[in-house]
């Protein structure tokens, strides 16, 4: 990450200023936006693995391969393969600007290291290719709980915004169904700013969040996200 929903925003925004220049419009237009948001699904195998208390998933599996260079590259190729498949082609390419955009910002907007060329990190000496600009800094427990927290309101701003694109075109029914998920993100945001200053964020705060996060925003995120595609993409061609 940063919050997921703050990817969707950028997503949103690249595709508006360029979808106009995309051949195959909507494949592309996803491919960017669920690109930016859909390399923090390892959250799931990492937060199952580290409930089970078997490993520690997030160490383990988060930010590993979803967040490898290498991905970027696999779908630009895959990209060019698939040029007799203009809505495949497209969508690779989408994609892969996506990814290639959420590693950027993770970079400078989560506070730790990202292997770029995992997993040659994880198979050679050292920790090549493995970026930390925040090496050094102390982050205070209550920015990272506050950092989780933001995700519900990033949540907020995005479906607040879907629900505008989808009011825009007439042949969507969207904007009162997206409206309840906007309420309840509002209403987590509020109950989550409480309780991050009463609970430590190692002792019980990261899986308060986390949760919620993985029950409730990510999937709502996603697939309202899938579902407005064609209002969305029409927002980002005017
Ligand atoms: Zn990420």
């Amino acid at each position: 990450m940063p919050q997921n929903a703050l990817h969707g925003l950028v997503g949103l925004a690249v595709c508006r200023r360029m979808g106009r220049n995309a051949a195959q419009a909507q494949p592309w237009v996803m491919g960017v936006i669920l690109g930016l948001m859909l390399p923090d699904a390892d959250l799931y195998p990492a937060g199952i693995l580290r409930l089970a208390g078997v490993i520690d998933g997030f160490d383990v599996i988060h930010r590993t391969a979803t967040h490898s260079l290498f991905l970027v590259v696999l779908l630009m190729i895959l990209g060019g393969v698939f040029r007799s498949k203009p809505v495949w082609s497209a969508a690779c390419m989408g994609l892969s600007l996506g990814v290639g955009l959420h590693i950027f910002l993770d970079v400078f907007m989560w506070f730790s290291a990202l292997p770029l060329l995992w997993p040659l990190n994880v198979l050679g000496e050292g920790d090549l290719g493995v970026v930390d600009v925040w090496k050094g800094v102390e982050i205070p427990e209550m920015a990272k709980s506050f950092r989780d927290v933001l995700e519900m309101l990033f949540a907020a701003i995005y479906l607040t915004s879907l629900a505008k694109i989808g009011r825009e075109d007439p042949g969507t029914s969207s904007a009162r169904k997206l409206k309840g998920c906007v309420y309840v993100c509002w209403g987590l945001l509020a109950v989550t700013s409480v309780v991050a200053f009463f609970v430590p964020y190692d002792g019980k705060m990261v899986f308060v969040t986390g949760v919620l996060l993985l029950v409730f925003v990510l999937p709502v995120l996603w697939w309202q996200t899938w579902r407005l595609r064609a209002p969305i993409t029409a927002w980002c061609l005017r």
